[in-house]
Parts: C-alpha cells; sequence; structure tokens
C-alpha cells in the first residue's frame, strides 16, 4: 500500500468503535498499512474515504492476464525496480510472430517447434507462452482462422495483431473467451478499439507515436472509458531509446506512482531487429529491463534457452534458494548393493548430480539432505552440513533399510566431515567422492559394496 498508517488513519472516522477487531482507528490503519488488515472490516469508512484507499492500494504497475489455461500469461504486478531489492514476480511472456501472410508449413513449422521447444531445468520446465497473430491484409477472417488454428494447436496465450478495427473485432469476438490481447490501439482508432475491448473484456495494448506522451494521452483515454488491463508499446523501434523508454515508464510507475504509465509493456523485438540472432540480443534486453510480452519472428531452441535461461535467473527470487525435496532418490533402478550417495538440496547441485548418476547407468540411491538450499561448500560452511546433521538424516531416512552394505559417498568438497560422519554412523564407512559431479560416472563404475 502506497499511503502510511497516518495517511489512512486521517481516512477513517476517529471513533475507535472496535467493531473491526481491534481497539482503535490507528491501530487498525497500522494494520491496513502492513497489509495485515483489509478495509472491509471496518464498517463504517466512508465511500469516499473506500475510493481513496482502494485505488491508493492498487499495485504500482498493474498485473494483467492475457490467456486462459495452463499457458495463460499474467504480467506486470511488480512493485521494485531491481531485482536485489525484493524480487520481480511475473516473468515475460515470450512470443512468437506468425502472419495471415504466411504459407502452411511455415505456419505448422511454428507451430511444432512450439511444442518441441521445451527444456527441463532445475526440475522447472522452460519454455515459449505465447504467438503474436499478425494481419497483414485487414482480413478479419483470415486473422481468426490462423488464431484459432494456432491457438487449437497449442494452447498459447495470443496477441491479436491488426491495423484494422474490422479484421480485431471479428477476431477478438471470435476468440473472446481466450481472453487475447487485442493489439494495438492508437491515436487513429482508439474509441473503436477501446469499446471492442470493453465489449470482448480483454486487455488491449496502446501503441504510441514513439513518444511516451502519445502513450500517456491514450491510457488516460482508455481509463477514463473504464479500462483497466493495457499493455504499453510505444511505438518505438530504435533499441537505445526504446531501452531508456522501459526505464522511463518503470520509475514513473514505482517512484512517481504515476498511474498512465503503471501498466505492463509489449516489445516487438522482430521490428527492432534484423534477423533472428540480433533479435535474440533485442529480446534478452528487455528480458533484463523490463519487458512484459516479447515478440520474436521465429523460434529455434539456440536462441530460446539462452532467454529462457535468462528469465529464469532473473525472475528467480534472490532470497529463496531453489530447492529439492529431503529424501532418498533412487536413480538407474538400485537394489540392496547398489551405492549411496548423500548431497545437499540446492536444486542445481541435486539436478548436477542425479544427471551425472543417470548418464553413468550405475544404479545408485542419492540422499538429499535439507540444507535450506544452500549448495555443499555454503551449508557445510554454514553448519547445515555437517557430520552431525548428515548423520542424523541418514539414521532418519530409511537409507539403511534399503541395502546391505554399510558405506556412504559424500561429496569430495565436504571431506571434511567423514571422521564426525563415521562416529554418527557407527560401522559405516564414509567414502569421499570426487569434488566434481562430472568424475561421477567414473567413480561410480569403480565402486564396489563389498
Ligand atoms: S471499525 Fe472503523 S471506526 Fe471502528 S475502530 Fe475500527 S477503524 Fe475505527
Amino acid at each position: 500500500m502506497g499511503l502510511t498508517g497516518i495517511q489512512i488513519f486521517k481516512l477513517l472516522p476517529k471513533t475507535n468503535c472496535g467493531d473491526c477487531g481491534v481497539p482503535t482507528c490507528l491501530a487498525f490503519a497500522m494494520n491496513l498499512a502492513s497489509g495485515k488488515a483489509e478495509l472491509d472490516k471496518c464498517p463504517h469508512v466512508s465511500d469516499e474515504a473506500k475510493e481513496q484507499l482502494a485505488s491508493e492500494s492498487a499495485p504500482p504497475i498493474r498485473p494483467v492476464t492475457i490467456g486462459t489455461g495452463d499457458l495463460a500469461v499474467k504480467i506486470g504486478g511488480e512493485t521494485v525496480l531491481f531485482r536485489h531489492e525484493k524480487t520481480f514476480v511475473n516473468p515475460p511472456g515470450l512470443a512468437t510472430v506468425v502472419s495471415t501472410d504466411e504459407d502452411d508449413p511455415s505456419v505448422q513449422g511454428k507451430i511444432d517447434r512450439f511444442k518441441e521447444c521445451q527444456f527441463d531445468r532445475v526440475g522447472l520446465l522452460l519454455k515459449s507462452e505465447m504467438f503474436v497473430v499478425s494481419d497483414t491484409s485487414g482480413d478479419g477472417a483470415k486473422l481468426t482462422a490462423l488464431a484459432k488454428k494456432v491457438s487449437d494447436a497449442t494452447g498459447a496465450a495470443l496477441v491479436l495483431k491488426s491495423d484494422n478495427v474490422d479484421a480485431l473485432k471479428s477476431a477478438a469476438g471470435e476468440l473472446k473467451d481466450r481472453k487475447p490481447l487485442i493489439y494495438a490501439a492508437t491515436s487513429a482508432n482508439v474509441d473503436a478499439l477501446g469499446e471492442l475491448a470493453r465489449e470482448v473484456a480483454c486487455p488491449l495494448a496502446v501503441k504510441g507515436d514513439g513518444t511516451l506522451e502519445s502513450v500517456i494521452a491514450l491510457t488516460e483515454k482508455l481509463t477514463g472509458m473504464g479500462l483497466k488491463d493495457l499493455v504499453l508499446d510505444t511505438g518505438t523501434r530504435d533499441l537505445k531509446k526504446a531501452f531508456e523508454e522501459q526505464i522511463k515508464i518503470r520509475r514513473a510507475a514505482l517512484k512517481d506512482k504515476f498511474r498512465p504509465l503503471g501498466f505492463p509493456t509489449i516489445l516487438m523485438a522482430n521490428e527492432m531487429a534484423e534477423g533472428l540472432m540480433e533479435e535474440a540480443l533485442v529480446a534478452a534486453t528487455f528480458v533484463a529491463k523490463y519487458g512484459g510480452v516479447i515478440a520474436l519472428s521465429d523460434l529455434q531452441p539456440h536462441v530460446m534457452f539462452p532467454l529462457f535461461l535468462e528469465r529464469l535467473n532473473i525472475y528467480t527470487d534472490p532470497q529463496r534458494p531453489m530447492t529439492a525435496e529431503q529424501g532418498i532418490y533412487p536413480i538407474n533402478n538400485p537394489d540392496e548393493n547398489s551405492p549411496v550417495l548423500v548431497t545437499c538440496n540446492f536444486s542445481l547441485t541435486y539436478f548436477i548430480v542425479s544427471g551425472e548418476i543417470e548418464s553413468s547407468r550405475v544404479p545408485a540411491w542419492l540422499c538429499v539432505q535439507d540444507t535450506e538450499g544452500l549448495s555443499v561448500m555454503t551449508a557445510w560452511a554454514a553448519g547445515k552440513f555437517s557430520g552431525e546433521s548428515v548423520g542424523q538424516f541418514i539414521n532418519k531416512c530409511g537409507i539403511k533399510d534399503k541395502v546391505k552394505h554399510q558405506k556412504i559417498v559424500i561429496p569430495g568438497y565436504a571431506a571434511g566431515i567423514s571422521g564426525e560422519l563415521e562416529e554418527e554412523l557407527p560401522g559405516w564407512s564414509v567414502m569421499v567422492g570426487p569434488r566434481e559431479a562430472s568424475q561421477i560416472p567414473k567413480y561410480l563404475k569403480g565402486w564396489s559394496s563389498s
């Protein structure tokens, strides 16, 4: 909430009646300011104050959802300028542009690549989520048919793009249940597209003439018409200027609480570059700052994978390490004679170690201890991967019932815990494994339970 407790207090009835569950209006105001209470708990607040408090409590950048179901893309809703301040919450949707002037094999190729271009990474599926369906001839029937084809085949969230209002009316009317983003209201068609977006209840992009002033004029007009779900395209196609505008928009929304720019943005990387590789560089720029939807002319694995990773890294909460669940992971169908390895639950460590074990084809048990997402060395230094903690985990986790040998392999970087661990696990041999995960296959091939 933007208002302080004292500012909120000034808007409350100040009768201290206690009906809200706390004894005074000031205490209630403080709870509201810290997000611990909701305004409707006070039955006596005036309509005027309600309106003011509701608008003040709205997020500085409106969250907008495009599409429905599993592939719906939520953008906006950000509250910080820099990821290290808190976290970025809604990653940009990565979209592929498909046009009505493309032939069937080209369209089908993009649909196929959309489905195939997916990567498993630290337990997450990295993939594209959107298509920009672009009309090049003003033909509403063609735009609708292509959008349906793409949507039916992929389930992707859609951006319906046309300069022709009638074409957009036709496509948005047919596909309104799939909540496409209508692209784009300009100074020439703002009334008609504002009306359309309201009628079909879909989000609407605005496109300026290359200035922020033109965007502001459009959003003010559309919010005046009652529209809330807007997405901004300044119209700029020069990378440097577009980059600066993204920062100005974000700063204006967050620092100045300037509502006309308090919306997520859409960037047409395909219109700012020549060739897919250059588009990828443009897209990478706006993944970092501060794109909501980023469109490329095609999707190819060698282009998308780095973008997916960049997006994952930037939109991962830096204060919460990614973790794997504590437990025993059987890999390659282990039995009672298979080696037992132990590691930490930092997600990246888990996936690298389990991947190396899997590729070795040696059946093994991987015991993953909860180290609060810290890597082996950090957890060891912090006392969360000590001989005592690992010993307690091994004693409790149930691995002793699964094997008949008494050997455990610890990570090479945690060699220092071996003595203490042997004390915790009487009768067990503690073996120090390789430091680098890449050496695990070789190590396991030479391992013997006897
Ligand atoms: S219910 Fe409203 S008027 Fe009564 S104490 Fe709470 S905030 Fe004040």
